[in-house]
């Protein structure tokens, strides 16, 4: 005798899928870690092993953060209204003396649990101690695409000029998990030589990985880039050859026409981080220009330290607000593409679109203060925000329950982090 037909059933809600519609009210069914399709509302109860009532709320794919550094929530608060570089200048010693194995784990615990809670199921993360990282999406739940850093000089785990060589260390022990993906993060232009930049690259071809990089973020970055390169950060890569369908872009601030057309012709993904570059007054990367252009474009929040929060509802909302200079050149509906099938697309993860054949990865969200029911969906999830968050689904588990981890205690992890920042101040 077998047991039910399916793993996982959400009834009764409105379905805000990516993709071709469904009727409000049908069934989304899930076998496997993956969306098996959907059942119309009046037909058959199909048998599932758990079943969720979602009635009056809105269903959408979970949310894709294409970009953070999760372990600096330890830093939250710690260099406040400060622009990039006096930032990086408070930033950089702070990690110095802070980041270990253990601080990497507890913080990035820290974070995923606040992702979870506001619906986002997928992280590209990029950060030191990779290996931290991919073990506590491991014990939370979450799927991450883990970008180990290099530097030129001293990082937090390995010594000046050694970030290549345990880049390489960190690829090869990379244990295979159905939730998580290896990358390669060379943290920018001023941050690694343009033969660091070659060598990761090339290393990230060779194991079929992603390749990340900040790039034109602040207008001394590519001032900068000139002076010593003769040319700008986007335009060096492009010399190197580095930019392709495995480059991922981040922030793009300060990019001409010419540039977002060359993003566009070599296929590399940008990751737009709005309120990082509000934060940091770094400017208003040309999204206009970029979705004129057909960039694959994706959404991040970069870290809690130069964000506030991690909250990709929140990133949404101000990535279509932040528009309304260019002529509103990203609706409410856009921007929660980016943070989900748009980031799918950078990351290559089928995910980001609720439809037959996707990974199970969702989000349940009770609208907010709305008048009109019958207002366009995207627009009443991202007025709903992170709070209003209720269930999270990740490859068919339920992470999020009403509210609350399932997977482990948030007090305890919060505790933890606690200790560590009582360190910091001390
Ligand atoms: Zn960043």
């Amino acid at each position: 005798v077998s047991g039910p037909p399916f793993d996982l059933a959400v009834r009764g809600g409105r379905f805000l899928t990516l993709g071709p519609e469904v009727a409000d009210g049908s069934t989304l069914l899930v076998r496997g870690g993956l969306i098996s399709g959907f059942a119309a509302k009046n037909s058959e109860r199909p048998l599932a092993r758990r079943e969720i009532d979602a009635s009056g709320r809105i269903i959408i794919p979970g949310l894709i953060n294409a970009h953070t550094h999760a372990a600096m929530s330890l830093f939250r608060g710690l260099a406040d209204d400060l622009p990039l570089e006096a930032w990086l200048a408070r930033i950089w010693p702070a990690e110095a003396a802070a980041v270990s194995p253990e601080m990497v784990h507890r913080c990035t615990l820290l974070s995923m649990a606040e992702m979870l809670l506001s619906g986002t199921t997928l992280v590209a993360d990029s950060y030191f101690f990779e290996e931290e990282v991919a073990r506590a999406a491991r014990e939370i739940g979450m799927r991450a695409v883990c970008g180990q850093g290099v530097l030129d000089f001293a990082a937090p785990d390995a010594p000046a000029g050694q970030g290549l060589s345990r880049l390489a260390a960190f690829l090869d022990g990379f244990s295979e998990a159905p939730l998580l993906r290896p990358a390669v993060f060379c943290h920018s232009v001023y941050a690694c030589r343009p033969e660091t930049l070659s060598r990761g690259h090339a290393l990230a071809r060779e194991r079929g990985c992603l390749f990340f990089i900040h790039v034109a973020e602040t207008a001394k970055e590519v001032r900068e880039c000139v002076r010593a390169h003769g040319t700008t950060p986007l335009r060096l890569l492009e010399r190197l050859g580095l930019l392709d369908e495995s480059s991922v872009v981040v922030h793009g601030v300060h990019l001409d026409e010419g540039e977002v057309g060359l993003l566009a012709a070599r296929g590399a993904a940008l990751v737009h981080c709005p309120e990082s570059n509000m934060k940091l007054a770094s400017g208003v990367a040309p999204v206009g220009l970029m979705l004129k252009a057909s960039v694959r474009l994706a959404l991040g929040t970069d870290s809690a330290a130069s964000n506030n929060d991690l909250d990709m509802l929140g990133e949404a909302g101000s990535a279509a607000c932040l528009q309304a200079r260019s002529g509103r050149a990203l609706s409410d509906g856009e921007a929660l593409r980016l943070a989900t099938l748009g980031g799918a697309d950078a990351l290559g993860v089928p995910c980001g679109r609720l439809e037959a054949g996707r990974l199970a990865d969702l989000a349940i969200i009770e609208p907010g203060f709305e008048a009109l029911p019958e207002a366009p969906l995207a627009g009443q999830v991202l007025r709903a925000g992170a709070g209003r968050v209720r269930t999270v689904v990740v490859g068919g588990e339920v992470v999020v329950e009403e509210g609350r981890l399932t997977r482990i205690d948030l007090k305890e992890v919060m505790g933890k982090v606690r200790e560590l920042a009582r360190g910091l101040s001390a």
